[in-house]
């Protein structure tokens, strides 16, 4: 069958990525976690202490980080950051630094070259909107702002990291305001996206109202 794109967008906690995984295997896709990109550039600033409020700063740094992923793994100037880029020190610079244009147009550059002549499921904010507007497939989650916090404290509790409700809930509510607010390329649903709500599906109704929809648009 012959290449295509899935864009799987919407906010943080929402399921994206670990759907996202599911289906990659089941489906044979390369899956390419977008947010971990903008997660490794705030990490970059975090550890050279890179004051990122001023733009130029981050502008003029950009063309030191070099970003890989292999075999699953996140590779920040060659060493493996893949843990690090999921703590909430990371996590709440990230929306901040992911709204500078410079660092969107140079992982959307990539995102475009990594993607090139495969089958590809991507998760992120705007994929179906500006990454990929011609998707195959543009799938939009969303789930309740309490039902995602809930999921995340439990994803940091099997990282070993504890982290409160109210903590976690407020910065997802701040996450999700920058990130939908932000002059570029903004979390939105796209217009010919379809909405899923997550909200009151497990995993595994997530995953098959979304492989009913790829057999459905796409086949196979
Ligand atoms: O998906 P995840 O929570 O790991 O994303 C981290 C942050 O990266 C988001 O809050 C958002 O600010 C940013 N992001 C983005 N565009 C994407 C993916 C993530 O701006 N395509």
């Amino acid at each position: 069958m012959k290449n295509y794109i899935i864009a799987l967008d919407g906010p943080a906690g929402s399921g994206k990525s670990t759907i996202a995984k599911i289906i990659a295997k089941d489906f044979n896709l390369t899956y390419l976690d977008t947010g971990a990109m903008y997660r490794m550039v705030a990490l970059y600033m975090l550890e050279n202490n890179i004051a990122f409020e001023n733009i130029k700063n981050v502008e003029n740094v950009l063309d030191n980080i070099k970003v890989d992923i292999i075999n699953d793994k996140f590779i920040l100037n060659d060493e493996d950051v893949s843990l690090k880029i999921r703590t909430p020190e990371v996590t709440k610079i990230v929306s901040p630094i992911s709204a500078i244009k410079a660092v969107r147009t140079k992982l959307v550059d990539l995102q475009r070259e990594i993607s090139k002549g495969k089958k590809v499921i991507l998760d992120g904010r705007d994929i179906g909107t500006v990454v990929f507007p011609n998707a195959d497939l543009k799938v939009f989650l969303v789930a309740s702002p309490e039902e995602r916090a809930k999921r995340r404290v439990n994803d940091y509790a099997s990282k070993g990291i504890q982290e409160d409700f109210q903590t976690v809930l407020k910065d997802i509510l701040e996450r999700d305001h920058i990130d939908s607010t932000r002059k570029e390329s903004p979390l939105k649903k796209a217009d010919d996206a379809i909405e899923v709500d997550t909200s009151f599906l497990n995993i595994e109704e997530s995953v098959k109202a979304i492989s009913d929809l790829i057999k459905d648009k796409i086949g196979g």
